[in-house]
């Protein structure tokens, strides 16, 4: 029972509101806290170590008193009782009020210490106040003691239901770590399901999800005000067979990687890149003029040309065919892949290491050469 900070677990799982609603529901109000007031002047006071002692003996034959012995307390437990008694019903309807006792059944609970037991300190506590009132001079008035009873009641109610209520506090939170646990499972799955293992970037399947949502976005924009054009790029290595065959696949796979930064390094922040399938890349740019993918384009080109890759005594020159494509009106995805992996074959046949912009986009037309 000896809370001494309030939880701040416990009170946000009870905040104004879940108060309210649960000393309403017990029907108990301002006028009890005045009654509560009137106990504490006529039944409790000067008597509250005297109470709490003769409610031990009963509470010690209950079941799982050792363990509350062992793992509370009984010292601790017997003064916190007093304090109880003390200021019995003294801000019944405040956070403070509810989270002492909520932690301490949390406490209880995680010391595997029954339920049962602090239910009975309640009970007992109920029964000697009940008893200490007819043995006093207002029970010659039932219409005074009435009341009075009433609120030994309804404040032992409040305390039997933050007992159930703050035994289960350890359970969720133990559920609560659970699904943290099982939260972030999920996500390392998701991120390895839609993450390319070789390169970091995003694989096939992410692609597509990705393309497919931003295609529709596009088109919404454009049906609403015209805006959000799409670009889509499609990256092919040139003669990558070769390096595999002059290095081996371990190197091939490193000209993969080194590669992937090039494209990374290229792209604004906001570009989707990925890795389409063997030694394809894809990049999707919303919101982005021909004009300026043509940029961004020239930019990865070149990023790649000039930076080959030093392997041991190996400088692996890589060179980049692209196809860049621009989204038409209704297209659908396959479409535009479809037609950015035409223009980057265009590139091929040009001569590789160039890019060409797609048919039905503009005029399909090569950049200068550099
Ligand atoms: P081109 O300029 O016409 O594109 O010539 P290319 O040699 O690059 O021809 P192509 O694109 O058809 O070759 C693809 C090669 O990429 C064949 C395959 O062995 C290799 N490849 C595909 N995936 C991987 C991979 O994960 N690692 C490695 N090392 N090689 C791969
Ligand atoms: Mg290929
Ligand atoms: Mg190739």
């Amino acid at each position: 029972m000896s809370a001494k900070s309030t939880s701040p677990r416990a009170a946000r799982r009870f905040d104004k509101a879940r108060i309210q609603e649960a000393i309403s529901v017990l029907g108990l109000n301002a006028e009890h806290g005045k009654l509560a007031e009137r106990i504490r002047a006529e039944v409790i006071n000067g008597k509250a170590d005297a109470m709490v002692k003769s409610c031990f003996a009963a509470l010690a034959r209950n079941r799982g008193f050792s363990l509350m012995e062992r793992n509370i307390g009984i010292e601790s437990f017997k003064q916190a009782w007093v304090r109880r008694l003390q200021c019995y019903g003294q801000g019944f309807d405040t956070p403070e009020y509810f989270s002492e006792r909520l932690e301490t059944a949390a406490a209880f609970a995680r010391g595997k210490i029954p339920l049962s037991i602090l239910q009975l300190q309640h009970c007992l506590t109920q029964q000697t106040m009940v008893n200490s009132l007819s043995s006093i001079k207002l029970a010659e008035d039932a219409a005074t003691v009435q009341p009075l009873v009433d609120c030994i009641l309804k404040l032992t109610s409040l305390e039997l239901y933050l007992a159930a209520e703050g035994y289960r506090l350890p359970e969720i939170d133990e559920l609560q770590k659970a699904l943290d646990g099982l939260r972030k499972e999920t996500s390392q799955l998701h991120r390895e399901a839609s993450t390319d293992q070789l390169t970091g970037m995003m694989n096939y399947a992410s692609l597509m999800e990705t393309l497919e949502h931003q295609i529709n976005a596009a088109h919404n924009d454009r049906r609403q005000d015209g805006g959000n054009p799409l670009c889509l790029i499609m990256i092919d290595l040139d003669f990558f067979k070769k390096i595999n065959d002059t290095y081996g696949h371990v190197i091939g796979d490193f000209v993969l990687r080194h590669v992937a930064e090039r494209i990374r390094a290229a792209v604004r922040d906001f570009d989707k890149a990925g890795r389409f399938g063997g030694e394809e890349f894809v990049i999707i740019m919303t919101n982005t003029e021909l004009e300026l993918a043509k940029v961004i384009a020239e930019r990865i080109r070149k990023g790649v040309m000039e930076t080959p890759l030093h392997l041991k005594e190996f400088t692996i020159e890589v060179t980049i065919s692209l196809g860049l494509a621009m989204l038409k009106e209704g297209e659908r995805k396959e479409a535009l892949l479809e037609r950015a992996d035409a223009a980057m074959y265009e590139a091929k046949r040009a001569g590789r290491n160039r890019i060409m912009v797609a048919k039905d986009t503009d005029a399909s037309q090569a950049l200068p050469e550099l």
